[in-house]
């Protein structure tokens, strides 16, 4: 499929500097820029439509209540879900501690067993280690293979009776490289533990049923998926969602308050403590009808596409070590020389080109690596072969200057 059929630059108004000139911007996985549909919502929702849902009697509240539940109808149905199954986090972040919080500390005990792999994002680290710490469980690692990929063969000698949880991440954001789902899965329920799919990179470049997946947890931000900052959603098995305590608590999530005795709405809304992201959540809803009218598979292709000719293009740079599979979705992660990925992208910013140097909140999988940071390059459906002609100049331009 050719790129020109699907960069759609000019929807975004963040992608061209303030003089007109063209940003090249390749720092997709840390966050999407913004197509003006979604400013549009966001803008309206927080203006001429603005109101609190759930507890107004007048209209404007009552519109702005069917407004956020159809949009946690068109986020479950982003991932193949049900409303029921959706509960709006800030991101997935939280989404993942909140699993950990309450799920975790109500199932797990000492000496239960989670397995992690060498490439989570701290984000699926750090909340198990809390709840380690909190109640002894055991935190295990899977290794990866020479491409970078979870090496779920390896992880077989890594579960047993004791494992409870597998949490992994559907799409890795250093190397791009996919999960093999259907093993993860399988081997999940061979010992019959629960599956959290980390899937922050995924749903924007890949077509998510939660239900082929056959995951128990799945979690994901809105902002990289070209919606907004401060929302995100943790999609959930309605049993398991059902039988979990409350998260937070506050306003919205109780069903009845006394001093002496306090009882639980119903999930999802006993894990939405207080007013919630309403804008956000509207605008999340604007930015799945945005890649949903483009179609997910038509963008996946594109930016298939534009990893093959990157990866093509930085392969001929003799000094340059490229990290994770061929075929990674989405985002290139590499090394120049000895020239320090921080050098790298500040003259990557002379040349207008915007890539990531650093850890990309992967600390582990930098020291499997043996390098401090990693440079990225990541896409998105606006992406084109202009943004990787101009990556590949700055580069050129950076070992001219660094001799
Ligand atoms: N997991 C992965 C794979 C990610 O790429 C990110 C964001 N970099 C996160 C989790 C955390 O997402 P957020 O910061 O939006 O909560």
């Amino acid at each position: 499929m050719s790129t020109q059929t699907i960069s759609r630059k000019a929807d975004f108004p963040g992608m061209v500097n303030a003089d007109g000139s063209p940003w090249h911007y390749l720092d997709t996985a840390a966050t999407s820029q913004k197509p003006q549909a979604v400013v549009d919502a966001m803008a309206n929702a927080l203006g001429r439509d603005y109101a609190t849902v759930h507890r107004g009697v007048y209209s404007r509240s009552a519109e702005m209540t069917l407004g956020y539940e159809a949009a946690r109808r068109k986020v479950a149905g982003l991932v193949g879900g049900v409303e029921d199954e959706i509960v709006f986090t800030r991101g997935a972040t939280e989404a993942i501690n909140l699993v950990a919080a309450t799920w975790g500390a109500a199932n797990l005990k000492a000496g239960d067993r989670v397995l992690l792999s060498v490439l989570e994002h701290h984000s699926n680290i750090v909340p198990w280690q809390m709840l380690r710490d909190r109640v002894g469980i055991e935190i295990d690692v899977c290794p990866l293979t020479d491409d970078g990929r979870i090496d779920l063969d390896a992880a077989r000698q890594l579960v047993d009776e004791r494992t409870k949880l597998i949490a992994l991440a559907h799409v890795s954001n250093v190397l791009g490289s996919r999960l093999d789902t259907a093993k993860a899965a399988e081997l999940a329920r061979s010992v019959g533990a629960k599956l959290l799919l980390d899937g922050c990179q995924a749903v924007p470049r890949t077509k998510v049923d939660v239900k082929a997946l056959d995951c128990d947890f799945y979690v994901f931000s809105a902002h990289k998926i070209y919606g907004p900052t401060g929302i995100g959603a943790l999609w959930a098995k309605k049993d398991i969602l059902d039988a979990m305590p409350p998260y937070q608590g506050g306003g919205s999530m109780i069903d009845r308050v006394t001093f002496e005795k306090t009882t639980w709405a119903d999930a999802p809304q006993r894990f939405e403590a207080g007013t919630p992201a309403i804008t956000e959540a509207i605008a999340f809803a604007a930015a799945v009808d945005y890649v949903e009218g483009i179609g997910i598979e038509r963008i996946a292709a594109h930016e298939d596409d534009l990893v093959r000719k990157a990866r093509a293009e930085l392969a001929k740079i003799n000094s340059l070590r490229l990290f994770g599979p061929d075929d990674s979705a989405g985002i290139v992660s590499f090394q120049l020389g000895d020239i320090h990925p921080h050098d790298l992208g500040t003259i990557l910013d002379e040349e207008n080109v915007a890539i990531r140097a650093g850890h990309h909140c992967a600390q582990p999988l930098m020291d499997h690596l043996g390098v401090p940071a990693t440079a990225r390059a990541s896409f998105g459906l606006y992406s084109d072969e202009d943004d990787i002609a101009a990556l590949i100049r700055g580069i050129e331009r950076t070992m001219r200057i660094f001799g």
